[in-house]
């Protein structure tokens, strides 16, 4: 069952989601050739945390950390380690808040120092996916219009659409109804109506599209070992246009400046 929220609801998930948006960008200043992911990690839960906040992934499931951290071939799901980001990886940081109970959700991928011209499109593509996606996110369309728009910017690029994980509902909860795939049909699906708020989270390949778990039971992999990058947003659902709760402004601010 779908979870309506009312206006009140929708202004707690902007203030949790725009903390997120600020843990982000207080971590891109500090992503360079020579940090470790664990060093990530301890400055989003210092940040999260002096804000009022709390770390919304640590211990779901068992999660052991407060980011996601997915390195270069690692999709989603990657746990903070001592292992050293060096000049032209590309790094996903998924981050989760619970701010006054509700939940914020968004990820952004980050290239460290120079990449190559190909990693620079897969960021491109994967990040206008999620816009395209963005763009059909209003009321009286359905998830397909959204799943397909996604695809149709991914694929057109030469890329492949990971189908294992995929978006969702957020509120109270951080994984609520419905499912927000990142491909699909138009027209099907879900009707979207005023009041729902979703997480679009494309996570697109440079190669094939196969992904598979690490022994540790979280870390993601593509299969061909090739590149893999991932975007998110919440957005909440609103007469004539997707209100997005989400913004990559503060992070783009910090990366222009480097
Ligand atoms: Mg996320
Ligand atoms: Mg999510």
């Amino acid at each position: 069952m779908l979870r309506f929220k009312n206006e009140k609801e929708v202004e707690l998930l902007r203030k949790s989601n725009l903390l997120v948006s600020m843990a982000l960008a207080e971590l891109a200043k500090h992503i360079e050739p020579g940090i470790t992911t664990s060093y990530l990690d301890s400055i989003a839960e210092s940040f999260i945390r002096d804000n009022g906040a709390v770390p919304a992934f640590k211990g779901y499931n068992g999660f052991p950390a407060t980011l996601c951290t997915s390195l270069n071939d690692t999709v989603v799901h990657g746990i903070p380690s001592n292992e050293v980001l060096k000049e032209g990886d590309v790094i996903s940081i998924d981050c989760g808040v619970i701010l006054n109970g509700y939940v914020g959700d968004s990820a952004f991928t980050f290239p460290v120092g120079e990449i190559s011209e190909e990693a620079v499109k897969l960021l491109e593509y994967t990040r206008t996916s999620l816009e395209e996606g963005i763009k059909k996110a209003v009321a009286g369309n359905r998830i397909g219009d959204v799943s397909h728009a996604v695809q149709k910017k991914a694929e057109s690029g030469g890329f492949s659409v990971v189908r294992e994980f995929v978006g969702h509902g957020i509120g109270k909860k951080m994984h609520e109804p419905p499912e927000v795939p990142n491909f699909g049909r138009q027209g099907t699906g879900s009707l979207m109506k005023k009041g729902l708020v979703i997480c679009i989270e494309p996570m697109i390949n440079m190669g094939e599209r196969g992904v598979m778990m690490l022994s540790d039971g979280w870390t993601i992999k593509t299969i061909d070992g090739k590149y893999s990058a991932h975007f998110e947003k919440a957005v909440a659902i609103d007469k004539d246009k997707a209100d997005v709760l989400t913004t990559f402004e503060y992070i783009d601010e910090v990366l222009k400046g480097k």
